[in-house]
């Protein structure tokens, strides 16, 4: 009888799909998320959806800019305040170099520095902007060994890949249609192969060649 037992258990294991010997399965599907948790995520109450998993880099677009000004801007545009995580002065509003973290980033909120039709870049993305306008000229020596050190940080705190660091222009829509919005942000001046890092891990994607 014993033996039995033991004989009907050996075939159930092996028979199981590979969890059922305590083998943890990753699935590599596509994720699939649900509207009614978007409030949940956006203020980032969600224990499963808290981390970050992209950082996308900006421009002002103007030559003179600060944290209080992006924000009554984006105020008064509906954003519900500075639509970024970050923002590295030009020395034209802030200290050149400087960075400034937004209530987003202290409130660990979701951004609203892309599309709604990129939702995801705003819940998991970590919003950089740089000011200036970097369509004509290159951001501040100052700026850039800035951005260096705050992606460093970033990329190894939360463990974000290379490939998911990326400019506003490079963000694709959410409907898989492989559509992008319509801006030259952060500008053509942002050298992204400048923005290796000080540990010579490259942040440069190569998807990201224009
Ligand atoms: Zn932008």
């Amino acid at each position: 009888m014993k033996f039995h037992i033991l004989y009907i258990c050996t075939i159930l294991i092996c028979n199981s799909p590979i969890y059922a010997q305590g083998v943890v399965i990753q699935s590599s599907g596509p994720v699939y998320y649900s509207w009614a948790d978007y409030d949940d995520w956006y203020y980032k109450k969600s224990a499963t959806y808290k981390g970050w998993k992209y950082i996308v880099l900006h421009h002002s677009a103007t030559q003179v800019g600060s944290v209080s000004a992006f924000h009554s801007f984006h105020f008064k545009q509906g954003y519900g305040g500075i639509a970024y995580h970050f923002v590295i002065g030009n020395g034209n509003g802030m200290k050149d170099g400087e960075v400034q973290e937004t209530f987003r980033w202290e409130q660990q909120m979701s951004g609203t520095h892309v599309s709604v039709n990129s939702w995801e870049h705003n819940v998991f993305g970590i919003g950089i902007c740089l000011v200036g306008n970097l369509e004509n000229s290159a951001p501040t020596k100052a700026q850039t060994k800035a951005l260096k050190k705050l992606l460093s940080r970033l990329k190894k705190k939360y463990s974000i890949k290379n490939k998911n660091i990326f400019g506003h222009k490079h963000v694709e829509h959410d409907d898989a249609s492989g559509r992008r919005e319509k801006t030259v942000c952060p500008g053509k001046k942002l050298d992204f192969k400048t923005l290796k890092p000080l540990d010579t891990t490259t942040y440069y994607s190569p998807l990201l060649i224009d």
